[in-house]
């Protein structure tokens, strides 16, 4: 039987196999690599989302600051009035000077917490023209990130479907070889990341790109069995004697 296998085809049908083989490998390299660029997307929007809520909180706590702000210029303006009520019922010009001074005092205090408040104000403005410009970018972004999912997600649906049509062709393609080859072929594809016949080409291999000895050139060219690279172990083959 081993005297029969006609190494020129066979080596002929390898091509057709490497070549289904590399476009499998490359489709599936492109596959595996479509979800971690998703998530990558999907990252970059929640790393944005999670900067506009920080906003949010900031906002939130001027808005706290100003209510406990107002608060005490309440308590303030009450305790003015209160102040101001009893300066009629006061005897003494000392009295009424103190009492005074007093009402100055928390008048002082009371325009220090309007300007407080007037500047939480501002804050809060400016942080919400802030906010909204982010929120315009954000929406922006998302649309875009969800025009990009759907790209990858397209083109990994054909990639599937290429995947589907090539593993049919593969499978023929591999039943026509002899057992004991495809067995070596498909054991140094999966060894050398879908590589597994390769041309020399200039006296070196196509493969690792070592320089391919003569005598070793001069082996394929007899065509008795198959010829391997002495560096990379792949299967070496003639372009120009076995492919059409
Ligand atoms: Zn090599």
């Amino acid at each position: 039987m081993q005297q029969q296998v006609n190494i020129q085809t066979e080596v002929r049908k390898l091509v057709k196999l490497q070549e289904i083989d590399t476009q499998l490998y490359s489709l599936n390299r492109e596959k595996n690599e479509k979800p971690k660029i998703l998530e990558a997307i999907q990252n970059e929007l929640e790393q944005k989302k999670q900067v506009l809520k920080e906003y949010e909180e900031r906002n939130k706590a001027l808005l706290l600051k100003r209510k406990d702000r107002e608060g005490q210029l309440a308590v303030k303006e009450e305790s003015i009035k209160s102040l101001q009520s009893k300066l009629y019922t006061l005897k003494t010009n000392k009295e009424y000077s103190t009492m005074l001074t007093e009402i100055n005092g928390v008048k002082m205090d009371k325009s220090l917490l309007e300007e407080d408040i007037l500047k939480l104000f501002d804050e809060q403005d400016s942080l919400k023209k802030e906010l909204d410009q982010k929120q315009e970018i954000l929406k922006e972004e998302e649309k875009k990130s969800e025009e990009e999912k759907q790209k990858i997600n397209n083109r990994l649906k054909e990639i599937e479907g290429m995947i589907k049509d090539l593993d049919a062709k593969r499978a023929v393609v591999e039943k026509e070889i002899d057992g004991k080859i495809i067995t070596k072929y498909n054991k140094i594809l999966k060894g050398k990341d879908g590589l597994a016949l390769v041309a020399v080409e200039h006296s070196s291999c196509q493969g690792c790109f070592m320089n391919v000895p003569p005598q070793v050139i001069n082996e394929i060219k007899m065509n008795d069995k198959l010829i391997f690279c002495e560096m990379c172990a792949r299967i070496l083959y003639i372009q120009d004697e076995t492919t059409n």
